[in-house]
């Protein structure tokens, strides 16, 4: 819990804008030493990236913004693509139609588990790559430009302009994508996902392609918490009921196994990308990103773990502060 910094009645104010730009500096200068972990490399082009990148940023519901650090340098949303085409196929299709295929329970494995919900004959959950193949099985289009294009255009209503996809890393991903391949087949042999087998693992690869700054992740937070609305532009993207949803999962099951531990002590609605990025969403409040390219045993930016940790605590973060300030009415 803090002890310092401006008071309550400032939360929404200059000057706690302020504050949390002097301490995304000091966390940025911090934590630039810290060079624990290493880049993904099971993508081979994702090894390629600058290591020591690092940047922070925060977007509140008003559409207000801090950055620190690499603000405008662009890396592979990956996983991070999850949270939105989870709410992609809640809006077109319903959550019963979406529950039928993919459930909402944390499995406490890997990110690329090979594994389904026997019980109830389904994928485990969106945030896991069964659950995403299968979600991304559920976008609309006859053919694969159809589809590509649903996507793209998603991810343009959220970030103002039209996506770039960084074809390297998508051909990459799709050439030593086995594990996956394996998952879709599995799901497909089930009868969980249709038989575009390799058309859907080709929307798969791009979606996690497309390029992003930390600005725009923290936009894509920030739109989420803010019941779907779009801070900057004020279009309605989800749902409230949608973003409920998606943030529910993100809590439960964005940060894979390390999902209870990220839960107990950052205690925010959070997914993470194997590119470095991680995003989390403060309902109501507003968008928090950290990129920075080295990773965990779990797959998560270690420099980004910290960042969360230490925002969650300087600024009473955490959901179940019952006396966060951010949690006062206005
Ligand atoms: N494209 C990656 C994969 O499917 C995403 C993994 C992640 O970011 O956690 O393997």
């Amino acid at each position: 819990m803090s002890s310092v910094g401006p008071t309550d009645t400032d939360v929404h104010g200059e000057r706690r804008i302020e504050w949390l730009h002097e301490v995304c500096s000091a966390l940025h200068d911090e934590l630039s030493d810290l060079d624990d972990g290493l880049p993904a490399s099971y993508i081979p082009e994702l090894s390629r990236v600058d290591p020591d990148r690092f940047a922070i940023a925060a977007v509140g519901r008003d559409g207000r913004s801090q950055s620190v650090g690499d603000r405008s340098h662009h890396f592979t949303i990956q996983s991070i693509s999850k949270l939105l085409l989870y709410g992609l196929a809640l809006e077109t299709h319903g959550r019963d139609a979406v529950l039928q295929r993919v459930g909402v329970a944390p499995t406490g494995d890997p990110f690329n588990a090979i594994e389904l919900d026997e019980e109830h004959h389904r994928a485990p959950n969106p945030m896991v790559n069964s659950g995403a193949i299968a979600i991304t099985d559920l976008v609309s289009g006859g053919n694969l430009d159809e589809r590509t294009a649903v996507v793209l255009r998603l991810f343009e209503r959220f970030l103002g302009r039209r996506p770039d996809v960084d074809r390297a890393v998508c051909a990459s991903e799709r050439v030593t994508g086995n594990r996956n391949r394996a998952i879709a087949y599995l799901l497909a042999n089930g009868g969980i996902i249709t038989d575009r087998v390799e058309e859907t693992l080709d929307v798969y690869f791009m979606q996690c392609s497309v390029l992003v700054t930390v600005e725009d992740l923290a936009l894509i937070g920030a739109t989420i918490a803010n019941a779907g609305v779009h801070p900057t532009t004020g279009e309605q993207i989800f749902s409230p009921q949608v973003t409920r949803d998606v943030m529910t999962v993100a809590l439960t099951c964005g940060m894979y196994d390390y999902a209870g531990e990220w839960a107990y002590t950052v205690g925010i609605p959070a997914k993470s990308g194997v590119g470095g990025g991680i995003v989390g969403m403060i309902p109501g409040v507003g968008g928090l990103a950290a990129f920075s390219p080295r990773l965990d045993e779990h797959g998560h930016s270690v420099r980004g773990v910290k960042v969360f940790e230490a925002l969650s605590d300087r600024f009473d973060l955490h959901l179940f502060d019952s006396d966060r300030p951010w949690a006062a009415p206005t």
